[in-house]
């Protein structure tokens, strides 16, 4: 294992961070390294995310315990391990949805959970019972969306084929109740024992009974419109709601709405992907937006005034006389807004403002331009806003 860091360089906070600034610090870090973000990262991409979400999460179960945040900052690492320090992972990493729900108090609606990941998942129910819970598949899909419609969060219709239960036997398999038996194989506990007799001994091992797939009853009139599966493909459409601030790839999970699982078990997810469109004159990144403006050199000169394209209508924007090409006005708040969860407030728009300059002058043009070249305000004479603006613009050149 790679050296430890401490708790708080992991977090990215100092020592006197707040609660709510250790709390913020580990939803990024949530956000950024749970294992349902790098599916389908390489395996080195997946193995390091799995690390750092570790190292996260066990600093932020310390820091974010009174008690233990206590101990750490007097002890070190001393006064943590064994305590409790690391969160247990033996159960899987947990969903990040249900991270992010604990954190903000179900606030959010949901994203990640990428649950059974379409294979048929399954879980065995807690308790007195060893009976077999059945789970429905999750499906996946996509919606595409404008940055309109990311901008101001939508509602969308998706049409998905899913498993439902049979309207004929209510998912049961069968119309009548008194054609469900007791598994003769299993005797309805739903497991059966293996005994293995071997020279160290005699060895017991349960498995899933194969006659009733671990339901532990069994149905013995099966119903035609299923042939006994309890289920029916349908073609229906689920109008999903997608917040605000939404980006390429993100995946949103809605509840239940995959498929259904025989034997009345509980429904998969419906787990949609979020697509975004292209706009034909602002680029995204993040929740900031860019936009190139191009001006004539007259109107740099003279100053004037555009109309710059924003995602609720435009902006009449006033270019001051004398603006250099390059410049960067910044818009704020004309971005987007974060996704509720994700972060606070809204991006900026920025302007970028391009000189053009003609490549062709006709005679008279020409004539104008020359009177004037050797006048004084021609001669380059650099402000030190000037001299900033052309360095940044250098080193842009030099990424
Ligand atoms: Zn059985
Ligand atoms: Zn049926």
């Amino acid at each position: 294992m790679a050296e430890r860091r401490d708790y708080y360089e992991v977090l990215g906070v100092d020592k006197n961070a707040s609660a709510d600034d250790i709390k913020a610090a580990y939803r990024k870090a949530a956000l950024k390294w749970h294992p349902d973000r790098w599916v389908s990262g390489s395996d080195q991409e997946k193995k390091t995310a799995e690390e750092k979400f570790k190292e996260a999460s066990e600093a932020y179960s310390v820091l974010s315990d009174p008690d233990k945040k206590a101990r750490y900052d007097q002890f070190g690492f001393a006064g943590t391990d064994g305590a409790g320090g690391a969160p247990d992972w033996s159960q899987g990493f947990g969903n990040l949805n249900d991270i992010l729900n604990d954190l903000f108090g179900g606030r959010f609606g949901g994203f990640g959970g990428f649950g059974s990941g379409g294979f048929g998942g399954f879980g065995f129910g807690g308790g007195q019972s060893q009976q077999r819970v059945f789970r429905g598949r999750d499906i996946r899909t996509s919606v595409t969306l404008t940055l309109e419609e990311i901008n101001s969060g939508v509602e969308k219709e998706v049409t998905i084929e899913r498993n439902r239960p049979c309207p004929d036997c209510q998912g049961k398999g069968t119309r009548n109740s008194s054609d469900i038996k007791t598994c003769p194989t299993c005797k309805g506990s739903g497991q059966v024992q293996n005994i293995t007799n071997s020279l160290f001994g005699r060895t017991v091992a349960y498995s899933t009974c194969p006659q009733c797939q671990g339901e532990g009853k069994v149905v013995t009139n099966p119903c035609r419109t299923c042939g006994g599966t309890g289920l029916v493909r349908r073609r229906e459409t689920v109008r999903v709601k997608i917040p605000a601030g939404v980006e390429e790839g993100m995946q949103l999970t809605v509840r239940s709405e995959g498929h259904s699982a025989p034997h009345n078990g509980t429904n998969g997810d419906l787990l949609v992907v979020i697509k975004e469109t292209g706009h034909p004159q602002l680029k995204r990144q993040g929740t900031d937006l860019y936009y190139t403006q191009v001006i004539s050199v007259m109107d740099a000169m003279l100053g004037c005034e555009v109309t710059v394209p924003c995602l609720d209508g435009s902006y009449r924007l006033k270019i001051d006389a004398g603006t250099q090409s390059g410049t960067t006005v910044k818009l704020r708040g004309k971005g987007l807004p974060a996704v509720s969860g994700y972060g606070s407030g809204r991006g900026d728009l920025f302007v970028q403002i391009m000189v053009w300059i003609p490549r062709k002058l006709n005679r008279d043009e020409r004539k104008a331009m020359e009177d004037m070249k050797y006048s004084d305000s021609f001669r380059p004479n650099l402000s030190r806003d000037d001299k900033n603006l052309f360095e940044k613009l250098g080193k842009k050149f030099d990424e």
